[in-house]
């Protein structure tokens, strides 16, 4: 039994990155309250998670009154309006909520967020965009995250200029600063990968390394 299921989340502002991560949670399996302003939005999610309540945010008796603090995570998902979400966060804070995930539209209000002391700061329209656009200027590119600016993680389709190669022969660490961290063929998944094994046609590698050498690797053909 895993016992993380005791986890109990709470996520504020049903747009549709809240709403998303609310009915994701709940279909894991886990204890889910959703709250947002609007009585529209509750309606809408009231029948895919735990709980649904009606409040806004931004006052503290509502708050306080909706038990929150029993919650080990709480997500603030309230998008445009920085103001409230910010205020949330504050408030969140100062009822001693263990763990706070907020959601930033830029880099400022990143900041901000950190400052006030959200544990985890997440930025997903800048994310998606970013595995858009690298899925998109390279079919290889299957999967984008950005550890740092400098540092990321690929899941890339073995360029075919590799394919019979070794990875001790692709020479990949020098050349871009990539470490293969796991090749993917068919269902096996080979972690970590032997040096001596050769890529064959179709393997997915599993890269992690400078920001520019996976942009360069994404150019091979
Ligand atoms: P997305 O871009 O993910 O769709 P939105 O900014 O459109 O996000 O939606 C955020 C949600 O947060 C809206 O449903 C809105 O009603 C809700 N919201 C805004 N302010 C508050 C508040 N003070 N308290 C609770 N919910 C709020």
């Amino acid at each position: 039994k895993n016992n993380n299921k005791n986890k109990q989340f709470a996520v504020i502002g049903l747009g549709r990155f809240g709403t998303s991560v609310a009915t994701t949670l709940f279909k894991l399996g886990y204890d889910v309250l959703a709250i947002d302003v609007n009585e529209e939005q509750v309606q809408k999610i009231s029948e895919t998670v735990t709980h649904v309540v009606q409040a806004d945010t931004t006052d503290e008796n509502s708050l306080k009154a909706l038990g929150i603090r029993n919650y080990d995570v709480v997500i603030v998902a309230v998008g445009s309006d920085i103001q409230a979400n910010v205020l949330t966060t504050l408030l969140l804070k100062e009822l001693g909520i263990k763990y706070i995930v907020a959601k930033a539209i830029n880099e400022l209000h990143g900041k901000m967020l950190a400052k006030i002391g959200a544990d985890r700061v997440v930025y997903p329209e800048r994310d998606m965009g970013l595995r858009v656009a690298h899925s998109l200027v390279s079919t290889n590119v299957l999967e984008y995250i950005e550890l740092s600016p400098d540092l990321s993680v690929a899941e890339i389709t073995a360029p075919k200029i590799l394919v019979g190669h070794s990875l001790a022969e692709t020479n990949l660490r020098v050349k871009y600063e990539l470490n293969v961290v796991a090749i993917k063929r068919n269902e096996v998944l080979l972690v970590p990968p032997p040096s001596d094994e050769k890529i064959k046609a179709g393997d997915i590698l599993i890269l992690v390394g400078q920001t520019k050498g996976i942009q360069k690797l994404e150019e091979l053909e």
